[in-house]
């Protein structure tokens, strides 16, 4: 039996940040985590050719939240990293999100300017005043002809469902550019940890107070562990209630399969990261990983992705349907106040890495803020 003060069952993102902030004002914290590593998917590790990659695939850190990037600035040092992305479309590798370029290299045209670019989108969306899901979204930016070539079989392999079968908020992930902006996200921060993210994760947990025990199925030992006062759930919610009995319907996750291979050339492509929207190829994108801060070595390592319904749970399939599964989880969630589920696949939510630190951290600052008012009451 192991006694602890806070109990948290998860290394990621959500995990990391409860387990600093609880042992940082001196709490005993237990965390559990089912695989043999800590960081979740933001994992990451020297390969045989000398280069840092992700083993869940390319994390991007990128926010416009204070807060957040103070935070993380403690625990490592950042380098700056826009990321870029190129699609390969009709032969061609065009930029994505949309910008200037791509339509002038897709549709031979010559735009120079944004105003040229505004009027492009008009003659070409169709404008749709409140999307309703992601086909309706697209079409609303950018019109049929892009939609077809960039978005809708890239979704379909990315979801196993096409755009109108997924909200509109999935499809708006990605904006739409009147200029020659070439940067997948515009936040005012964007970097890289120094010395990878599985490095950071480890500066995170680095305190006396903070015990991970790896490779711990939480559900299947639940009764190890006693005398904590909370608990942090950061794993699927549905699985958490199948092991309480009250599973009532399992929510859909989307998982990836990573082919990794080593090519003996210098580079294999121009860029990070190769987006592939078309039918002709079963995986959605090929990364590159030592672009990541200019690495070096002779060799370079690939890998593509290709989604799958299963594995380990990577992505919430955000549909009406799911959020009416995921809301009755919720409910039951509720009923238990001193279990807290956070994080992407607990919350079943498409977070971004800086919406996780918030949500963790602001998660820590309300429940210090009641404790505060319990003991002054
Ligand atoms: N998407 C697309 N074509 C692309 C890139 C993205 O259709 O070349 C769609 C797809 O549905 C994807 C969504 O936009 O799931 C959001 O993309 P994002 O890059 O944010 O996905 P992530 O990096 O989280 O996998």
């Amino acid at each position: 039996m192991k006694q602890t003060d806070i109990l948290i069952i998860g290394a990621g993102i959500s995990g990391a940040v409860l387990a600093e902030r609880y042992a940082s004002i001196g709490k005993k914290v237990l965390v559990i985590e089912k695989r043999s590593h800590i960081a979740g998917n933001c994992y990451d590790y020297t390969d045989e050719n000398g280069i840092l990659v992700s083993k869940y695939g390319a994390h991007l850190f990128h926010t416009n939240d204070q807060t957040v990037w103070r935070y993380v600035n403690q625990f490592s040092d950042w380098y700056p990293w826009e990321h870029k992305v190129k699609a390969r479309v009709d032969g061609k590798s065009v930029p994505i999100p949309v910008n200037i370029t791509t339509v002038n290299e897709l549709f031979g045209l010559s735009i120079e300017d944004e105003q040229q670019m505004k009027v492009w989108l008009e003659e070409n969306r169709i404008p749709i005043s409140r999307p309703r899901n992601g086909k309706e979204a697209v079409l609303n930016r950018v019109g049929a002809v892009l939609y077809e070539k960039m978005f809708r079989h890239y979704t379909k392999k990315q979801w196993d469902k096409y755009p109108e079968e997924l909200d509109a908020s999935v499809l708006e992930r990605i904006p739409v550019r009147t200029n020659f902006d070439d940067r997948y996200f515009s936040d005012e921060c964007q970097a890289l940890p120094a010395g990878g993210y599985t490095q950071l994760f480890e500066n995170m947990l680095d305190h006396p107070n903070i015990e991970i025990l790896l490779d711990t199925d939480y559900l299947e030992t639940k009764n190890h562990y006693s005398g904590y006062e909370k608990l942090f759930y950061t794993g699927p919610i549905d699985r958490f209630f199948e092991f309480t009995g009250q599973l009532t319907e399992k929510l859909e996750y989307r998982s990836i399969y990573f082919a990794k291979e080593t090519i003996d050339a210098e580079y294999f492509q121009e860029n990070s990261v190769v987006n592939y929207p078309g039918t002709d190829t079963r995986y959605t994108r090929i990364v590159e990983y030592k672009h990541f801060g200019n690495q070096k070595s002779s060799k370079t390592t690939i890998v593509k992705e290709y989604t799958t319904d299963e594995g380990e749970p990577y992505y919430p399939v955000p549909n009406p349907k799911n959020q009416e599964i995921y809301s009755s989880y919720k409910t039951l969630a509720e009923q238990l106040p001193d279990i807290h589920f956070v994080g992407r696949l607990a919350n079943y939510k498409y977070f971004n890495m800086d919406e996780a630190f918030k949500n963790a951290l602001d998660l820590f600052e309300n429940l210090q803020d009641k404790n505060t008012l319990k003991t002054a009451g």
